[in-house]
């Protein structure tokens, strides 16, 4: 089988190397800096000797030539450190190794000796630490680099199992997901992931099941369509069908009037085929917009010219509440005409005689951003709250009996909410059973 790095490899690669690289870069630090640490501490300890015979021997260089080194002691030295001590005039005053002093002085470390603030002679050495000093500094820095290494090679293998432990720890929830994912791609549904926690991996799940019940509702309602279409279009065509079959049977002359119910059912039914096609490029989102600024309240106004007729002979009440200043936002007149036509024709038919449909118009800030609200409100019968979800829905109707024959085919508000997001605008409603309803459209503000 190909390997293939899942996201807990990647996470215990990336901590390996971590911990590889720390250990090394630990173990390099430490044992350079000890070295430089030895190196200054000889080299102080050499120059220091030096200065306490200057200072023994009244500030005075006499005799230190014959002055005897750690190394010079040790019997069968075979490589003795090279020192010189250079008076500030000039001149070599000590000299202790083999070879040349000059060659010495030339490329050797040189090291001023100070006697209360003043340079009384430079040293120039090979080496610092005399060959004890040398074994001691190897001994200690054996000892640390054998520490220095196990230590972090313990942590280190500390931290690879926690890495590896916690890498588990992180990724077995992912892990659970992805069979869930591959079944909700292969379209199953109705599968749900339990949620067991609060963390991002619980966000995400609960996102997944949220888009699983989103996906399923659409693949439901695109099942339902074709049916509820059919079911639409099966009561007008057998009306005309019995109507021109009475016709025919009849085989007289046909008055106007007989030709009427036909009529208004090809009317229904080119309205129906219409509404559908509207709703379906509005949800394919090829919904062609002519935008305009557009004054909002003087669209609303002719709207209510066109409904006043009917509201005043059903006594029904139509009050604006407008802003002083006009209000624009940058629509398609004529989709925006569409949309409050189909919320005013519904606060008609649902409200009783009597009643009162108000129109609200109010600037303000929806989602963050500056919106021009138009609040719909009547003192019709209400909608129950469990309805209040699926009544976007096409073909969605509150209640079936008081559908077709009061005219409505379940398209109005389906079609306005897909007009008004076309527009990057919201619709939203709040209603009670009795008391009334409010439909609310937030258009972006021009
Ligand atoms: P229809 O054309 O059947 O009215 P809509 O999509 O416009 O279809 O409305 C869907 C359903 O919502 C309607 O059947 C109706 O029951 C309910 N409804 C819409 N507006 C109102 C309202 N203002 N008051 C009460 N019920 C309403």
């Amino acid at each position: 089988m190909k390997w293939r790095w899942c996201i807990g490899d990647k996470l215990f690669a990336a901590m390996a190397f971590l911990v590889l690289f720390v250990t090394l870069g630990y173990y390099g630090a430490t044992q350079g800096y000890l070295k430089n640490r030895f190196n200054d501490y000889f080299q102080q300890k050499t120059t220091q000797r030096f200065e306490a015979y200057y200072k023994e021997h009244g500030d005075s260089w006499e005799g230190v030539e014959s002055l005897t080194l750690p190394d010079e002691s040790e019997p069968g030295n075979s490589d003795p450190r090279n020192i010189a001590l250079v008076a500030p005039v000039g001149g070599v005053l000590f000299y202790t190794g083999t070879g040349d002093p000059d060659a010495l002085i030339r490329q050797g470390k040189p090291s001023a000796i100070e006697v209360d603030g003043k340079t009384v002679g430079t040293l120039y050495a090979d080496r610092w630490e005399s060959d004890e000093d040398g074994r001691l500094k190897d001994h200690i820095l054996d000892s640390m680099r054998t520490s220095s290494f196990r230590v972090p090679v313990v942590t280190g293998l500390v931290a690879l199992l926690l890495g590896f432990w916690l890498t588990r720890l992180l990724t077995r929830p992912l892990n659970r997901l992805v069979p869930a994912i591959q079944n909700i791609a292969e379209g199953d549904l109705h599968t749900r992931i339990p949620v067991t926690t609060s963390d991002e991996v619980g966000k995400v799940t609960e996102a997944l099941n949220r888009m699983a019940q989103q996906l399923q509702r659409a693949e439901q309602v695109r099942k339902h369509l074709t049916a509820d279409v059919a079911h639409e279009l099966r009561t007008p065509l057998s009306t005309i069908q019995c109507r021109l079959e009475m016709i025919q049977e009849g085989g007289r002359d046909v008055p106007p009037e007989t030709l009427l119910p036909i009529h208004d059912e090809v009317i229904r039914l080119t309205k129906l085929v219409d509404d559908l096609h509207q709703l379906s490029l509005a949800e394919a989102g090829q919904l062609r917009l002519d935008r305009s600024p557009t004054d909002i309240a003087a669209l609303l106004d002719r709207i209510v010219d066109m409904l006043r007729p009917e509201a005043d002979e059903r006594r029904i009440g139509i009050v604006r509440s407008y802003p002083a200043r006009p209000l624009t936002a940058l629509v398609d007149p004529n989709r925006m005409t569409q949309v409050f036509y189909n919320l005013l024709i519904n606060a008609m038919r649902y409200t009783p005689s009597e009643g009162t449909i108000s129109i609200r118009i109010e600037d303000g800030f929806y989602h963050e951003m500056r919106h021009v609200t138009v609040t719909i409100a009547d003192t019709g019968v209400g909608i129950a709250a469990e309805q209040l979800p699926f009544l976007f829905d096409r073909f969605y109707r509150v209640e079936q009996s008081r559908s077709r024959h009061s005219g409505g085919m379940g398209l109005g508000l389906a079609i306005a909410k897909e007009f008004v997001e076309a527009h990057g605008g919201y619709i939203t409603v709040k209603s009670e059973v009795g008391s009334g309803s409010e439909f609310a459209v937030h258009l972006p503000f021009a």
